[in-house]
């Protein structure tokens, strides 16, 4: 039986990988796409016109920094008459007043701002920028000046995740509705800081206990979303929700993908939306088809009961740690390499190695 083919609901359209910051877990890959080979504005627009025909509603307008686009606010606009939800997930850094009033003006639904760190030390520090912290307070200030629903993104790992009562007051403080705590997930730039960012086991239980706990007692004002910690699980997370089933994300240079990762899984043949039409990617793509649905799986994922419920996990995490992404994430108990991965927590957290910076594109 084949397996018939979905439609998408969410687009993450990373714009650029210029930033001015320079996170040590940035998921963006070790190879950034150059200014010169981005899509066009022209090439945007098309997208998320093709984007909105194939069944997409959200688009998330994300890099590296959007705002480093000059061309930020045709962008929006053209989301927009896509008749596209638009979430623009920024640093705060590269936004102006007069920027932000333009792009409200334009019809932005909602921001997504991230927070290195509760305070300016830490934040500075993480963020590899000096002053970030004060500008992004600044911003959270005109967002809510212009009534625009805020999410706090804060990026959870062993140098902050023990203050996240902090982050969960600041996110409060500055009128978010909605605060994601996200304990790192190493792709990109984060595999290289392993050894620096790896949370311990007990913090990663406080963490859970204290994200319960907010959430009670904030109930009806703060909505937490929590991505716990993979390596300490039992099960994997249901990465995307499915492989090629409800989300895509298109690169800087227009490559599409089924997770903005993906292209860590070097056999993954990627088509370019400058090639072929995003519905026929989306649907015959070489990289859609390899891990839809459930009939690619093999043992212990093919006959467990939680096979539609997590999609077997995280392909690049299997890539990543066993070195083969058809095989059920390690973050499994299930998983012959289940005990690897502790092993490996446990090593990284030993190791105390201070941050790799992600370099400027
Ligand atoms: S460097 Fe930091 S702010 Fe910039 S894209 Fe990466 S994670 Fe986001
Ligand atoms: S065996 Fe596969 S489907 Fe079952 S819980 Fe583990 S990862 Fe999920």
């Amino acid at each position: 039986m084949t397996t018939p083919i979905p439609r998408p609901s969410a687009m993450l359209a990373e714009l650029t990988h210029r930033c001015p910051l320079s996170c040590p877990y940035c998921s963006n890959p070790l190879e950034l796409t150059k200014r010169e080979e981005e899509l066009t504005t022209e090439q945007w627009a098309d997208v998320f016109q093709q984007a909105a025909a194939l069944g997409v509603l959200h688009v998330h307008l994300s890099g590296g920094e959007p705002a480093a686009r000059r061309d930020l606010d045709e962008l929006t606009s053209h989301a927009v008459k896509a008749e596209l939800y638009t979430n623009l997930i920024t640093s705060g850094v590269g936004l102006t007043k007069a920027k932000l009033e333009d792009l409200a003006a334009r019809g932005l639904d909602h921001v997504q701002l991230s927070i290195q760190g509760p305070n300016a030390e830490i934040a500075d520090k993480v963020g590899g920028y000096k002053g970030g912290y004060n500008k992004k307070m600044q911003v959270a200030e005109w967002i809510a000046e212009e009534g625009l629903p805020l999410t706090v993104n804060a990026v959870m790992h062993r140098g902050n995740l023990d203050r996240l009562e902090e982050a969960i007051e600041l996110a409060m403080r500055l009128g978010a509705r909605r605060l994601e705590v996200a304990t790192v997930q190493f792709h990109g730039w984060a595999v290289k800081n392993r050894g620096a960012l790896m949370p311990t086991r007990e913090q990663v239980e406080r963490a859970t206990a204290t994200v319960a706990s907010a959430r009670e007692r904030l109930k009806g004002e703060l909505v937490i979303d929590y991505v716990p910690a993979d390596y300490y699980a039992r099960f994997p997370k249901p990465c995307m929700g499915g492989w090629g089933r409800i989300g895509l994300a298109i690169t800087p240079s227009g490559k599409v993908m089924p997770c903005h990762a993906a292209d860590s899984i070097p056999h993954l043949k990627f088509d370019n939306v400058k090639d072929r039409t995003l519905a026929d990617i989306w649907a015959f793509g070489d990289a859609f088809t390899a891990y839809r649905g459930t009939e690619w799986m093999a043992e212990p994922c093919r006959s467990c009961d939680r096979r539609e419920v997590d999609f077997g996990g995280c392909r690049c995490q299997a890539m990543a740690i066993i070195g083969d992404a058809s095989a059920t994430d390690p973050a499994c108990e299930k998983s012959p390499h289940h005990g690897e991965m502790l092993k490996l927590a446990e090593d990284f957290v030993a190791q105390d190695d201070d941050f790799t910076y992600r370099p400027n594109a």
